[in-house]
């Protein structure tokens, strides 16, 4: 039976002999032996009951054998649900509870500490281990992969990915066959994927980025993934010869930054680095470009919308933007005044086949996010330049307002980035006795500079008006970042939001 999804990413590996993976041992899964993988634990888990509809929760490692859980689910028409492996068992329950999955699989090792909360949540539990055994996959091998594929159309739900949550309870974004298809299509030819590529893919797979990003772009390229089980420069280094592209969070391309092995040799080969989840600094850019030779894509997405902005494959890589709207995705950017003009700072909004259809059992947060004709707001502040740019200014929710005057994070951190002796910087709101909120700033020296906070305030002091300028700053050794390279912004207001209480 049709089901959009399975047909285009899947069913296609039939026959294949060729890698879909290699692993870090250079042992190499073929298309077709992943396909009977898939088959297997979907019918397993058919043979438990689970069907079109059902959700299937997963908290578990980055293994082949996670990914194959993926393709079951999308075989059988079940939501996949995963899950941050760092979500703690109360964390967990959160979600169980929101998401009412049949199944939960997790890792043999946390089983002791998640099986009262999948009972209590009325969950199936089956474990799945970081080596790839478990209950999951005992109850694969025994079968044959005989298993009907469920029909699914475009408007079917295929996964349920949570928003990480900084403000408030996390979101389920609910997000289609033709969600996730449409944007894979739309990179595939945006980033000229072929059968040929190699996706050197050190990202985790329960979020957008690794999930669907990277894994539905190489399956529905056809192309091969060299799969670590997590980001660790050494091993990335060693790969990176056998790889043709690799997707990053910023922090990856600082960290290699860091490894004397980066050369223009070792990577002289590679057809196209890419980056997002997360701003990456223009003088990362510029850096990477100096040392290796390559501009790296950027480009900006999030969990309900997949991507939404590329910058060019052929043509400027613009540094510190997020490039133009990918074909099929409208994007507009409003302020108070009705369109912002070019420069104009406003709210983004985007439209299109990508955009998510809702968070799953919240029609309010649905309601005040997801307008009735299709846009999205996304929540991030931005603008376009006069060439049509798009640059991304942060989270509204991060805009400081001080004695009744905004002030865009963005545009202070890069002023402080540039001053000697900076690496990077952090701008937040704190609450402050006379302004409402005050501008403050978290300062990160250059490796071996011991930096003075009140010299870097000075430094700047003619550079911004009075208002951006921060009332008060720190210097740390790192700012606080999220596992897809996000600086928790929420942890330092916390931290320094009685900086100015009497
Ligand atoms: P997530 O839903 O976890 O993927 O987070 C999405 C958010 O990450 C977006 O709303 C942006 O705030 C941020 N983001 C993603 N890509 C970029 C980028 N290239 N530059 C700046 N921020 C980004």
């Amino acid at each position: 039976m049709p089901n959009l999804l399975f047909d285009a990413l899947f069913a296609p590996l039939a026959g294949r002999e060729t890698p879909l993976l290699t692993l870090r041992d250079g042992r190499g899964i073929g298309g077709d032996a992943f396909l009977r993988l898939v088959l297997r634990q979907a019918e397993a888990l058919a043979a438990l009951g689970l069907t079109k509809g059902d959700r299937i929760a997963v908290q578990v490692a980055k293994t082949p054998e996670a990914l194959a859980l993926y393709g079951a689910a999308v075989a059988l028409g079940a939501a996949f649900l995963p899950l941050n492996t760092a979500y703690t068992p109360a964390e967990v329950d959160y979600f169980l509870g929101n998401a009412s999955p049949r199944l939960f699989v997790c890792d043999g090792a946390r089983e002791a500490a998640l099986a009262p909360v999948a009972a209590a949540r009325g969950a199936r539990l089956l474990t799945l281990n970081a080596d790839g055994t478990g209950g999951l996959s005992d109850l694969a091998a025994r079968v044959a992969g005989q298993v009907a594929i469920a029909d699914c159309a475009g408007d079917d739900l295929a996964a349920i990915l949570y928003t990480s949550g900084t403000t408030g309870r996390s979101k389920g974004a609910m997000l289609s066959h033709r969600n996730l298809l449409s944007n894979a299509e739309v990179l595939l030819r945006e980033w000229r994927f072929v059968p040929g590529d190699v996706l050197l893919h050190a990202l985790p797979i329960f979020h957008t980025h690794g999930l669907f990003v990277a894994s539905n772009l190489a399956l529905l390229a056809g192309a091969r993934m060299i799969w670590h089980p997590g980001f660790d420069a050494g091993a990335v280094l060693d790969d990176l010869p056998k790889a043709s592209v690799m997707m990053g969070v910023p922090t990856f391309y600082t960290r290699l930054l860091e490894e004397p092995r980066l050369t223009r040799d070792l990577v002289g080969h590679m057809r196209l680095f890419i980056s997002g989840s997360a701003p990456l600094l223009a003088e990362t850019h510029e850096a990477w470009e100096a040392r290796t030779g390559h501009r790296i894509l950027e480009r900006y997405g999030m969990t309900e919308t997949n991507m939404n902005t590329s910058n060019p494959y052929e043509g400027e890589r613009r540094a510190g933007t997020v490039g133009f709207p990918l074909p099929g995705v409208e994007l507009r950017i409003l302020t108070e005044g009705g369109e912002a003009a070019p420069e104009e700072v406003g709210m983004i909004e985007v439209r299109g086949p990508n955009v998510f259809g809702g968070y799953w059992q919240m029609p309010e947060k649905t309601r005040e996010e997801l307008r009735e004709d299709g846009w999205f707001i996304t929540g991030d502040l931005g603008k376009r330049d006069a060439d049509g740019y798009v640059h991304i200014v942060g989270r509204a929710k991060d805009l400081v307002i001080t004695g009744g005057y905004n002030v865009y994070p963005k545009e202070v951190e890069l002023v402080l980035d540039d001053v000697a002796g900076v690496a990077e910087s952090a701008v937040i709101g704190v609450p402050h006795p006379d302004f409402g909120e005050a501008v403050f700033a978290v300062l990160v020296p250059q490796k071996g500079v011991a930096l003075d906070a009140a010299a870097v305030l000075g430094a700047i002091a003619g550079q911004l008006a009075r208002f951006k300028q921060p009332k008060a700053a720190v210097v740390v050794d790192n700012l606080p970042r999220n596992t897809m390279g996000k600086v928790q912004k929420n942890l330092l207001r916390d931290q320094y939001g009685r900086w100015f209480a009497g």
